[in-house]
């Protein structure tokens, strides 16, 4: 009997009871994860629910009412087996052999309409058996810190979870790193698998190929659908998982994330971005910008995000190495550098106006671009919201019409750089027809909305709401993500 024919779920009214779960990961016996119980809260206040998800899953947020997230998402009613997932990582270079979910469980897996399968994962649920001191659960502004994170990438190309809901649970928790007693919250993420670098670190950890063979099977089985039945699908597997972090940290890169804890347990098998806490968009290029107050040497810095995540990649080499040919994952991590530098360059353009550019100096057009954000320490994403708001078919005829009409740029004559900046994105326009104006204007806009997730911005939207309960202004931010302002 599948999950999704128990007796309970089959008459149930709820619609997020009745979807096509698959206990993907739950058949693969017990070895992966510990059947947990939710904790009960004193109280459910609905705060977010994602309706732009609901028609993935084949539902109509007409129809889903805010109780139906509530029961399902909040109280957990009739949802069972609810499965803490065991893993290990390293966490900030060393070994910890005391991970696992702690705070959270697979609630389950769902076939969504467009075939794919999804995790429905909870944080802030509950003590596990992997909770060591922690309470396990969710501060509020842990909550809306990561909806806000995940809409935002979302909406800036990035490949992320979601955020499905977020609830308030009425618990006074106590943290060292926001004012306290703070309030909760329990979340539940959409994804496409929860199963991170870590949980095959962890079956190296208890020398289990056997264990590693058979999550892997199912890792490519699911997430790697094309590559299962290649001859030579496990060398193929870790190659695309190269690419596909590559590409990762090349989006982060360009929109300016810096997801401050790329430790091995938070980097998703799948490729895909997720968990996000202490997280920060750059103000300014720095590349020694660090957003986790407790990354002392900066490990996890703005620009050494490219290099760990190759070397997560190379860590994961040792587990993967039980099923799949040492030479196979070398030449497969070789490629990384070069997959970066081409993903992250193809971005930059893009935000530059250029969809595709086949121009010579389309590389010093880059490095003139990052050593102008460097030494201005102009906005990262005010400058491109600058371009995208002021272009002019005129840039075409002029380098001194080049931004010409906006006050982030130097004065005339005091940057050198900015100069040689404006004379080269000039001379490229030129290459181009003028009626090829309007469709740079246009990628510009879209790769460069007006609303940058800055921390000063989640403050003021945490704060509303921290000091009179006001949440529009988290409202309405997300409405200015979502419709890419
Ligand atoms: P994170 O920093 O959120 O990736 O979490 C790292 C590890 O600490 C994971 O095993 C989490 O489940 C666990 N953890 C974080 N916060 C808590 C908490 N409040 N209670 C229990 N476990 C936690
Ligand atoms: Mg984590």
């Amino acid at each position: 009997m599948t999950l999704a024919e128990t007796p309970n779920n089959k008459n149930s009214s709820n619609p997020f009871l009745t979807l096509n779960y698959e206990p993907a990961l739950e058949s693969l016996g017990n070895d992966y994860y510990d059947e947990v119980v939710a904790a009960e809260f004193p109280q459910h206040i609905l705060r977010w629910r994602n309706n732009a998800l609901l028609p993935r899953l084949g539902l109509d947020s007409q129809t889903v009412t805010d109780e139906d997230f509530i029961t399902a998402f909040g109280k957990f009613q009739e949802r069972k087996p609810l499965l803490a997932l065991r893993y290990h990582g390293y966490q900030f270079g060393e070994y910890n052999s005391r991970l696992g979910d702690g705070r959270g469980f697979l609630y389950g897996q769902v076939r969504a309409v467009d075939g794919e399968l999804y995790d429905f994962g909870t944080k802030g649920s509950g003590r596990t058996p992997y909770s060591r001191g922690g309470d396990g659960m969710l501060t509020l502004k842990g909550g809306v810190r990561e909806v806000l994170a995940a809409e935002a990438l979302h909406y800036l190309g990035v490949r992320t979870s979601r955020c499905l809901s977020m609830i308030e649970t009425g618990l006074s928790l106590w943290r060292g790193d926001e004012p306290s007693p703070t309030r909760s919250s329990v979340m539940i993420r959409m994804s496409m698998s929860h199963i991170r670098f870590g949980t095959f670190e962890r079956l190296h950890f208890f020398q289990r190929p056997d264990l590693t063979k058979k999550l892997l099977d199912h890792v490519i089985e699911q997430y790697y659908q094309d590559l299962n039945t290649e001859k030579d699908k496990y060398a193929l597997f870790y190659a695309e998982l190269v690419k596909r972090i590559a590409k990762l940290v090349a989006q982060w890169m360009a929109v300016g994330f810096c997801h401050a804890v790329l430790n091995t347990d938070n980097m998703s098998i799948t490729g895909e971005s997720f968990d996000y806490g202490p997280y920060a968009f750059i103000p300014t290029y720095d590349p020694y910008f660090i957003a986790a107050y407790f990354d002392y040497y900066g490990r996890y810095c703005y620009s050494q995000q490219p290099s760990i995540c190759q070397l997560n990649l190379e860590m994961l080499q040792e587990p993967l190495k039980a099923v799949i040919d040492k030479g196979d994952l070398e030449a497969g991590l070789a490629s990384f550098h070069q997959d970066y530098h081409a993903e992250y360059k193809a971005l930059m353009l893009k935000k530059l106006g250029f969809i595709e550019l086949q121009h010579p100096q389309a590389d010093e057009l880059l490095h003139l671009t990052i050593a102008f954000l460097q030494e201005s320490q102009v906005g990262y994403h005010q400058f491109f919201y600058e371009m995208a708001r002021t272009f002019s078919s005129k840039w075409r005829d002029e380098p001194a019409f080049v931004l010409n009409n906006s006050d982030v740029v130097p004065a005339l004559g005091t940057s050198a750089i900015f100069d040689n900046w404006c004379i080269l994105y000039h001379k490229i326009l030129n290459d181009f027809d003028p009626e090829n104006m309007n469709a740079i204007a246009q990628t510009l806009a879209e790769q460069n909305p007006q609303t940058a997730l800055l921390r000063p911005i989640i403050e003021s939207v945490w704060d509303a709401i921290a000091q009179e309960d006001n949440w529009q202004s988290f409202y309405d931010l997300l409405q200015r993500i979502q419709s890419k302002q």
